[in-house]
């Protein structure tokens, strides 16, 4: 694909070499177990999944961060956070990847598709209300290519109507909207490590709250229902006398491996340097295509925005996009729609459909949408090569 970047290029450096060895030679390549993660058989030492936590807490703002082992347990620890019964929905948009809805569907609530403003892709905030319902609990908002939903508007409604918003930060590392980072505006956000994203550890992720009891659930569903609470939250110990581990609820093992929280620390490290590259970067985009004159250009951010781009996206005539993320479109949705039940038996309310067509702002969106890459490992030689190649039929 013309916007992948040679492995090769990445970016890994002396940084996250020297942390790789240090965890090799600390003979601990898990963060360990215990009451708190803090009891390895060095007892002294913090993991270093711990040192990744606090650092991401403090950059965000945020009292509370738990990394995980890929963005996709990020976005179900955020789902599991906010506490919502079995058949539940939440509010997803049409444009995003499968694995926000896959995230609400693993929490045993209802994804319910809204769809997307035409000249952005993000959520709309009418279709939003034209799909919530009695069941609504919560709405899920993407932060597609480091653009921002509108937030004010989205918390306003939310706050309204008494639903929980999780923002999926995934593709928005360092974004800001009026001079405060995307994450803090939800009561819980994440944000992937996968080897394309902003900061990377190949596979990882992390997610983040202001709230005590959103963080201890997410912790609880990540960690196999164990305690593991850090911040200083208490941990309850096992009634006396019991027999077990202290499995104090239902989970999924996603933990972070000490290899993974090195490189990601290191790489947090080094945000702000990549994010000054690809900012030289997609001010390049903007001059090559305001060189080119034409039908393309680029997507218009919310009024107060400072966008970190992920990936540079254009709208170009309509049906010569190349956008994927439809997820209904899916061949899993299409089967839950043809089953009429979640892939864990659950009924699927007669209100909720699937069916092709449904959101069709986004699937037209979606065949007038290319993306550029920007990715700060990439040369502006590189850079303009891959732009010429994106847009080379156009
Ligand atoms: C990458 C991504 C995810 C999933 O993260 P993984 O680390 O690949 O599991 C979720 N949401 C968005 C918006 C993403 O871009």
């Amino acid at each position: 694909m013309s916007d992948m970047v040679d492995p090769t290029r990445m970016p890994f450096g002396q940084l996250e070499r020297t942390a790789l060895a240090e965890v090799l030679a600390s003979g601990q390549l898990w963060r360990g177990n215990g009451a708190g993660w803090g009891s390895r058989h060095d007892s002294a030492a913090d993991s270093v999944a711990d040192r990744l936590e606090d650092a991401f807490a403090r950059r965000l703002g945020v009292p509370y961060a738990h990394a995980v082992n890929s963005g996709t347990s990020a976005n179900e620890a955020a789902v599991a956070g906010l506490g919502l019964e079995p058949g539940d929905e939440v509010i997803c948009p049409a444009a995003c990847p499968a694995f926000v809805p896959f995230a609400v569907l693993a929490a045993g609530c209802v994804p319910v598709f809204a769809d997307v403003d035409p000249h952005t892709l993000l959520l709309d905030l009418d279709a939003v209300e034209a799909v919530a319902g009695e069941r609504t609990r919560a709405v899920v908002a993407v932060h597609l290519w480091g653009l921002p939903a509108p937030m004010a508007e989205i918390m306003a409604m939310a706050r309204k109507s008494d639903w929980k918003v999780v923002e999926d930060c995934a593709q928005a590392f360092g974004t800001l909207i009026g001079g405060r980072p995307v994450g803090t505006f939800g009561d819980a956000c994440c944000f992937s490590l996968q080897q394309s994203k902003h900061i990377t550890s190949g596979e990882g992720g992390i997610f983040a709250t202001t709230d005590p009891d959103t963080y201890a659930r997410a912790v609880l569903y990540s960690s196999a229902g164990v305690p593991h609470f850090r911040f200083g939250l208490p941990v309850q110990s096992k009634p006396e006398g019991s027999i077990g581990r202290g499995h104090i609820a239902f989970g999924h093992n996603h933990r972070i491996g000490e290899m993974q929280a090195a490189v990601a620390l290191a790489q947090l490290n080094r945000l702000d340097e990549f994010n000054r590259r690809r900012t030289e970067l997609v001010a390049l985009v903007e001059e090559e295509l305001a060189r080119r004159g034409g039908v393309v250009r680029g997507l218009r951010p919310i009024a107060d925005a400072e966008v970190s781009y992920w990936r540079y996206p254009v709208l170009v005539p309509a049906g010569r996009g190349s956008f994927q993320e439809v997820p209904y479109l899916e061949q899993a949705f299409q089967r839950m729609e043809a089953e009429r039940r979640t892939p864990f038996g659950l009924p699927l309310p007669k209100h909720v459909t699937y069916a092709p067509g449904s959101c069709p702002r986004a699937e037209r969106g979606a065949a007038r949408v290319r993306v550029l890459s920007v990715h700060h490992g990439l040369s502006d030689a590189e850079l303009l090569d891959s732009v010429d190649a994106a847009l080379a039929d156009l």
